[in-house]
């Protein structure tokens, strides 16, 4: 592939990051480090190396802990709207690099180019709403129950905000957190993915220039290393009120019993199991492209990718006729080659996981309807696979970080709603239908229980401008749009007595 590694080195040297050995402990500017810890970051696509990264140590830890800690201790009294000025000027330092990240994006995850570019585009919105946001931190005013008195609430920034991210997306889940937490006026510590640490150090290095002429350098903390070594000691370090972890449900359990132990806030994004429903009525052209989207783009890498589908038993046959014949026709190729719909796994490991999966999807009774295979080409690829099953498979209970999709059938809708939710995790789901009454039933109550919930659209691709996150073990956070910027604050209530008198609350006397 001579033309990708010629567009490599040009990717790597418009962003900055082109040298033999990156640091991965940058205080604002990268940190020199005595470590002999080494990641190499590879390129899933064709199995080549696009970097390497000199992993950061504790005592680099303490000195990017310390530097944001100090500049967050300014920033704070800056005024939103000032705070905001500066987020603006990030969104349009990453408008002026979209392509390179993108393309960068592409490569160290195996995005295809649309998708790579997608995600620098969602840096880009969350930015500009986060612009907006910042003259719009409101409080409420409340009634006192006191004459002379006033009662309102008022939000302050919460003090450091720790990111650790998932390897699937490098640049924009970081982006949710730390746009927010910039305007409401905190500091910034990222530990990104050991899979995807190219997309973190160009990422920091455009926001940390931005940064830097406004005399906030090291405002944004970045920290690449280990989890005993740093992801550990980030956890644990009560100069983080809030920690906000995006990756695995195993991840998660710890991270939050770890926080919680101290105190610490936690905000959890973690696995989905994302089902659709399909109703007899339902548009079948669009049910299927939006099955297609959730199931095989992002090659099943996304929290919200689709792993589930519950046909109605009246359109099951010919409509997963129709969808093993759509399969046929996806274009499985390096990401960044015109016309490719899927690129390939993360990595060998992922590769062993979809192999063993549908191992035991199969002793279970599950029935392959095409795919199945690692692809034998250099690079982590695989075959986008369909598996029948005429009751719910034990596997489905799980999460498999794979382009594998479960297809059952349903005859009555309350048992599909039923069997959508009893999974352990709450993320996403959707519902094909042209029925008003069945659109309801799945959106009302004792409809889908998981924090996102859609008619007529896939499970994928959710909009910066919902908040954004799922249920049970998917772990409750909120990130984006909506009103979760609230998790980047602390709220005071605040009452002002303009009165000559002191009277109490609730009518109680206390005069001496
Ligand atoms: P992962 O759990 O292996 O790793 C995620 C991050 O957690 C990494 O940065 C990792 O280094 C860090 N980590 C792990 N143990 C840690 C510890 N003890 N202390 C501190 N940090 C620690 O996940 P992954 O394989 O990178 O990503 C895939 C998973 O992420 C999937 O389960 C997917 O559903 C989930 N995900 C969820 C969302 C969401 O918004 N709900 C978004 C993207 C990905």
């Amino acid at each position: 592939m001579s033309d990708s590694a010629v567009s490599v080195a040009s990717v790597l040297s418009s962003l900055g990051i082109a040298d033999s050995v990156l640091s991965g402990a940058w205080a604002g500017p990268a940190l020199d480090g005595a470590s002999d810890d080494v990641v190499e970051s590879i390129n899933p696509g064709d199995g080549s190396v696009l970097g390497r990264v000199r992993l950061a140590t504790p005592e680099q830890y303490e000195a990017v802990v310390s530097r944001a800690q100090a500049q967050f201790e300014r920033w704070r009294t800056i005024p939103a709207p000032k705070r905001g000025e500066i987020v603006r000027q990030m969104a349009e330092k990453f408008r002026e690099h979209k392509a390179a990240l993108g393309a960068l994006v592409s490569l160290e995850v195996g995005k295809i180019a649309s998708e790579g570019a997608g995600e620098v585009q969602e840096t880009i919105d969350i930015a500009d709403f986060a612009v907006g946001l910042s003259r719009q931190l409101y409080g409420l005013s409340m009634h006192s129950e006191r004459p002379g008195h006033r009662m309102y609430e008022q939000w302050h920034p919460l003090g450091l905000v720790s990111v650790i991210t998932a390897f699937n997306f490098p640049n924009a889940v970081w982006a949710w957190n730390a746009m927010l937490a910039c305007v409401c006026g905190d500091g910034v510590v990222w530990k990104p993915s050991l899979k995807a640490p190219l997309v973190a150090i160009a990422t920091h290095r455009i926001c940390e220039d931005v940064l830097a002429a406004h005399g906030f350098s090291g405002l944004f903390g970045l920290v690449i290393g280990r989890d005993a070594a740093v992801g550990e000691r980030m956890i644990r370090d009560a100069r983080f009120p809030l920690v906000s972890a995006t990756g695995s449900t195993r991840m998660g359990r710890h991270v939050g019993a770890v926080v919680a132990e101290r105190f610490g806030r936690s905000l959890l994004e973690l696995g989905g199991n994302n089902a659709i429903i399909v109703t007899p009525d339902a548009d079948l052209g669009l049910a299927l492209r939006g099955i297609a989207f959730g199931a095989v783009g992002t090659a099943g890498q996304r929290c919200t990718s689709t792993r589930r589908i519950y046909l109605h038993e009246s359109i099951a046959a010919a409509f997963t006729e129709r969808l093993v014949k759509a399969y046929g026709q996806v274009r499985i190729g390096h990401p960044l080659e015109a016309g490719t719909l899927m690129g390939p796994l993360i990595d060998d490991d992922a590769v062993r996981m979809y192999s063993e999966a549908i191992t035991t999807a199969v002793s279970q009774g599950g029935r392959v309807l095409c795919g199945g295979k690692r692809i034998e080409r250099a690079g982590s690829y695989v075959e986008p696979t369909i598996i029948a099953m005429d009751s719910d498979l034990p596997i489905v209970q799980h999460e498999t970080f794979a382009p594998i999709l479960y297809v059952g059938t349903y005859t009555d809708l309350s048992d599909a709603i039923r069997r959508q939710n009893d999974v352990p995790q709450g993320l996403s789901s959707s519902i094909f239908t042209t029925n008003f009454q069945s659109a309801e039933q799945f959106l009302g109550s004792a409809g889908s229980d998981c924090g996102i919930a859609n008619v007529n659209i896939g499970t994928s691709g959710a909009e910066i401008g919902g908040a954004f996150g799922g249920e049970k073990e998917t772990g409750g956070g909120r990130e984006a749009g909506s009103d979760s910027w609230k998790a980047y604050m602390r709220r005071q209530t605040c009452t002002l007595n303009y009165s000559k008198e002191l009277p109490l609350a609730q009518g109680v006397n206390f005069d001496f």
